[in-house]
């Protein structure tokens, strides 16, 4: 058995003024054979075929591995750059059995709005009929009639957080070689759900429907099933969300499978995510608190992980307004006021023009006294199943203890490693702000105090039907409220 293997990922946010180019994916490329050994989350199926290979005695060929912070459109010259280089790659492995790709699934570049399915395309072009092509998705991803139609198996990420990268890597493991070896015979089905939401996982009612999907995989012929939940900041035609499922040569028990938790997701619509509370209403809440954990503040709409620039002001400029003490925010992506602090060093008080740079998504630059309180080279955020190289962080202090993190590098909070790393006690503080949307929730819960989600504006903000698309499909709830379960892709045998 030879298996060949590569990744490259991002997610693409229609309405961030950060365009991509190589610069974004430089931090982190690993050419083909390069890849490390330490967890790499997009890389995921790279990682678990060595390992299994290994075991197995079978043969690995691995391409290359590449990832961008979410940004906006991807430059033309880029997608084709990378596209071609990992596509070079998989030609100079010769015949292989299994193609297993990490993919996002929310790739858009310029003249491409479906990066991945022009991918898989391609790579079923070079690898031959016969051969099984797999792909893991971020459930935030676009499902799109070219990506069904190239692979055979496609599995998303249960769980938002994604802490389960690495188990589904090991079911597109599974799935793949089983096939290969004539085991199996994986048939996808898909289900449009005629709706765009954010859906929590590690609460009702997402919860139980990720144990139903996972108790669904059990019974017989259904090998697989996924939720993608759909980007809702990618304005292309197949926006929005849908269900997958793989069955074992049963086309109509798949496409079964898949509308019957189409109609039970349409009934969550509306409760699938924590509401969002406006940011005068989070202020108020965060003067009078408290409690003896800290209250937690997320900067939604400026979450990077999304697309954001991570320099919006809103939220921080109101707590500071509001004469709010013993604040801590993270990580507020900002390399000029950098540069000044680590020219004045640790202990310098200054004047600091802080955030508000990117565009006017990012309201306006906060002009502060602060006092330099720490800097950090070459920093790092851990969250378990990957990291972000955070460059170098600066965190400045101004007003009554209010703490801001900044990052040269433009990277989401995800762990309240953010502030202990780099000199703060998150316990010792009254509000902590994450710029994350979920991610952070996991780790920041743990804290015990309460937690809100914030309906600060940005580039990643939930007042959708406002947003400028020009390519979705406005037939799905919410944009129509009534939109029902009435058209799906058809099984691709
Ligand atoms: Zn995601």
């Amino acid at each position: 058995m030879h298996i060949f293997t590569a990744a490259i990922a991002t997610e693409t946010n229609s309405f961030s003024p950060i365009p991509t180019n190589e610069a974004n994916f430089a931090d982190d490329f690993h050419p083909a054979g390069s890849l490390p050994d330490t967890p790499v989350m997009f890389a995921a199926p790279m990682q678990v075929a060595r390992r299994r290979a290994a075991e197995q005695g079978w043969r690995v060929t691995e391409g290359l591995a590449a990832s961008a912070q979410p940004s906006g459109l991807i430059r033309k010259s880029t997608w084709e750059a990378y596209r071609d280089r990992l596509l070079a790659d998989l030609q100079a492995a010769g015949p292989v059995d299994v193609v297993l790709l990490g993919l996002h699934g929310a790739m858009m570049a310029d003249g491409y709005p479906d990066c991945e399915g022009d991918l898989l395309g391609r790579v079923r072009a070079i690898a031959g009929a016969g051969v099984v092509i797999g792909g893991l998705l971020d459930p935030h991803c676009h499902l799109t009639p070219a990506m069904l139609a190239a692979a055979d198996v496609l599995i998303a990420y249960k769980h938002y957080p994604h802490l389960d990268a690495f188990d589904r890597a090991e079911e597109l493991w599974q799935l793949c070689t089983r096939a290969a070896q004539g085991l199996c015979r994986p048939v996808m089905a898909s289900s449009d759900c005629r709706m765009i939401s954010l859906f929590y996982t590690p609460v009702e009612p997402m919860r139980g429907f990720v144990a139903a999907m996972t108790r669904a995989e059990q019974e017989p012929g259904i090998l697989s099933v996924s939720l993608i939940h759909g980007f809702p900041w990618g304005d292309v035609a197949e926006m929005g969300t849908r269900m997958l499922v793989i069955s074992d040569g049963d086309a109509a028990k798949a496409q079964s499978a898949a509308d019957g938790f189409a109609q039970l997701l349409q009934s969550f619509r509306g409760s699938t995510m924590t509401p969002l509370v406006p940011v005068v209403e989070a202020v108020k809440t965060a003067a009078g608190h408290n409690g003896e954990a800290p209250l937690v503040l997320a900067d939604f709409a400026d979450n990077c992980g999304a697309g954001a620039p991570s320099d919006a002001t809103f939220l921080l400029d109101a707590l500071i307004r509001a004469d709010v003490p013993d604040v801590a925010i993270a990580f507020l992506h900002d390399p000029q006021a950098i540069d000044l602090c680590k020219a004045g060093g640790v202990g310098a008080r200054m004047p600091l023009r802080v955030g508000g740079k990117t565009s006017r998504f990012s309201g306006p630059p906060l002009d502060l006294d602060v006092e330099v309180m720490h800097i950090a080279e070459n920093a790092r955020h851990d969250f378990g199943i990957g990291h972000f190289e955070a460059g170098t962080v600066v965190v400045v202090r101004t007003g009554r203890n209010v703490d801001i993190v900044m990052s040269s590098n433009r990277i989401q909070c995800i762990t309240p490693a953010a502030f202990s790393d780099f000199g703060i006690d998150p316990a010792s503080k009254r509000v902590l702000v994450p710029k994350s949307m979920q991610h952070f929730y996991i780790m920041f819960s743990r804290l015990g105090g309460p937690v809100l989600y914030v309906e600060s504006p940005g580039v990643a903000s939930m007042d959708l039907p406002n947003l400028p698309y020009a390519r979705i499909n406005r037939d799905i709830w919410p944009f129509n409220a009534a939109a029902s379960l009435c058209d799906r892709h058809h099984a691709v045998p």
